[in-house]
């Protein structure tokens, strides 16, 4: 039998980017994936005949430049040139739409000169303020309690990044930290289509509002992202997710990771405080040094590890996580490309998002608190097929959209929610592209309550545990244990919901194998 020094469980694109991590620092590793496939959540699927799509995340905007580096993503074949960034069009109900072109919008298109230049100012200062949080992202949050000398010098960096703003900006960036978003744009900008735009950009993938508290957060964490180098700039990778994964999986067994799919972790063995090895469903068991569980931190603590296993303090932390999705994800099949009003041929490329205002995605939230769908969705639609033909039969196309707000737990049941709430998706979706709905071959809508279900993600929740400001940096997963780290000695987490949380980046993955490197795990 051959023998491991570290099991990864997961295959989803964190998972990967740990194992090959792991791999490339001399670890023996072996990947066991529950589904089919590897990629979880970032996998390009067919969903109708001929038609493929990026089947949960669509948009590639925080792969981490340092996941990039290590793994030599590019020799395995991906892609991210700034030609392919592609515009984000505010649409308009009212009126012609405002694009923002670029990196998030270098240049803004379809306003009037004053907001133009009152978007340039705001979108500098975002990024200076975002650039704070970036320093975050590739390492362990600092652990208060008992700093390295390393880590301590890390912190260093980090004042002295803050100290570089200037004594203005500082306290503007204390002041605005912990705002709301709609009152930030409030203060700001004037034109409801640019702030509605906003507004969504901030709550997307949470359990927000833009009126919420803490919302600005959402944008900031946006913004900490960046493609090819560009902060905030965005694309839709040729071939979809799936593609990015096809380079992280090359990566991985160019390192000489073994991967076996169709191998779902039904208990993580542990032996006197230690995590030993797993067990499958199938009960086969495999013992290895290092167990890193790129899953959810609830499955893997409750229900792979099991509560008589920790001490009851941690398990009601993370009984308390909060990770209950409402981001839905529809595909439809066309017969021929939609055609938004008033979208030249390069905004059909890019992402058209529906948010009008700032009130129309706060009301769009307001029912989800009450385990109520919006009645007048807010959703992010890219038409992959129209850069990308191999994804969709010749003259057809593909409409990929995240649409808001549909709680996990629908209060009616989502058998019975499911066909309303597509109804008013695609009356919303009719009202910006009109005749759409006639040129609809297949639909599929996946509500959060799917999304778990397929794959595998609790709660269907974007970030594997919402990232809200108590469950961010050193309180992520749960407070004392940020730094992928666990009370199982040998156990450490590496999925999104670990710092520095989710979307397509490597980083939770990536800084987990550091971490197990650095303990000689
Ligand atoms: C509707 C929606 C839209 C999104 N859109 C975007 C987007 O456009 N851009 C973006 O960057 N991000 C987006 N995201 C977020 C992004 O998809 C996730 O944050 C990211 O994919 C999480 O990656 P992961 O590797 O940590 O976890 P996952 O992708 O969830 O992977 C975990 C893997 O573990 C496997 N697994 C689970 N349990 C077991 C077990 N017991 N044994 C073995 N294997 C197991 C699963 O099958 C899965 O393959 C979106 C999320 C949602 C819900």
């Amino acid at each position: 039998m051959t023998s491991f020094d570290a099991i990864v469980i997961g295959g989803g694109h964190n998972g990967l980017v740990a194992a090959a991590t792991l791999a490339k620092a001399g670890r023996k590793v072996l990947v066991l994936e529950a589904a089919a496939d590897v990629g979880g959540a970032a996998r390009t699927e067919e969903f109708a005949p001929g038609f493929r799509v990026s089947s949960i995340a669509h948009v590639l905007n925080r792969l981490h430049p340092d996941v990039i580096k290590t793994l030599e993503l590019e020799k395995h074949g991906l892609q991210v040139a700034r030609t392919d960034f592609m515009p984000t069009v505010a649409l308009s109900k009212d009126g012609p739409p405002l694009v923002l072109h670029g990196a998030y919008g270098e240049v803004l298109t379809g306003s009037t000169p004053s907001e133009q230049s009152a978007w340039k100012e705001l979108r500098a200062q975002l990024l200076r303020y975002a650039g704070i949080l970036k320093l975050f992202l590739s390492r362990r949050p600092p652990d208060l309690a008992g700093m390295s000398l390393k880590e301590t010098a890390a912190l260093g960096q980090i004042a002295l990044a803050l100290k570089k703003l200037g004594k203005e900006d500082m306290r503007d960036f204390l002041r605005v930290l912990l705002m709301n978003v709609a009152d930030l744009l409030d203060e700001q900008l004037a034109d409801i289509r640019l702030k509605g735009l906003l507004a969504f950009d901030a709550t997307l993938g949470s359990h927000l509002g833009p009126r919420s508290p803490t919302s600005l957060l959402g944008l900031y964490y946006r913004l900490a992202g960046e493609t090819g180098g560009a902060a905030g700039a965005q694309m839709l990778p040729k071939g979809g997710m799936g593609a990015v994964i096809t380079a992280i999986r090359s990566a991985a067994e160019k390192a000489g990771v073994t991967i076996r799919t169709a191998a779902p972790v039904a208990k993580i063995i542990v032996e006197k405080g230690r995590a030993v090895g797993v067990a499958l469903d199938s009960g086969e068991m495999l013992r290895a040094r290092t167990i890193v569980s790129a899953i959810n931190p609830a499955t893997t603590m409750l229900d792979l590890v099991g509560p008589r296993e920790i001490d009851t303090g941690f398990v009601r932390k993370v009984k308390n996580i909060r990770m209950k999705g409402d981001a839905a994800k529809l595909h439809l099949a066309l017969d021929r490309p939609p055609q938004f009003s008033g979208v030249d041929a390069a905004g059909h490329k890019g992402r058209l998002v529906i948010a009008p205002s700032p009130d129309h995605v706060e009301r769009a939230f307001n029912p989800s608190k009450y385990g109520e769908f919006s009645a007048e969705p807010v959703m992010e639609i890219t038409l992959p097929s129209l850069s990308d033909p191999s994804l969709a039969p010749a003259g057809a196309c593909v409409l990929s959209a995240v649409v808001q707000y549909a709680p996990y737990a629908l209060k009616e049941g989502w058998d019975a929610g499911k066909p309303k709430f597509l109804k008013a998706i695609m009356t919303q979706l009719g009202t910006y592209a009109p005749g759409i709905g006639k040129s609809v071959l297949h639909t599929e809508l996946l509500t959060p309550a799917d999304i778990e279900a397929r794959y595998r993600m609790p709660g269907g929740h974007w970030h594997h545990g919402e990232l809200q400001a108590d469950q961010m940096l050193m309180s992520r997963p749960v407070s004392g244990w940020s730094g992928y780290d666990t009370p199982v000695e040998g156990l450490f987490l590496a999925g999104a919901g670990s710092h520095p949380g989710g979307g397509v980046s490597g980083a939770p993955g990536l800084n987990a194998a550091k971490r197990i490197i650095a303990m000689k795990g």
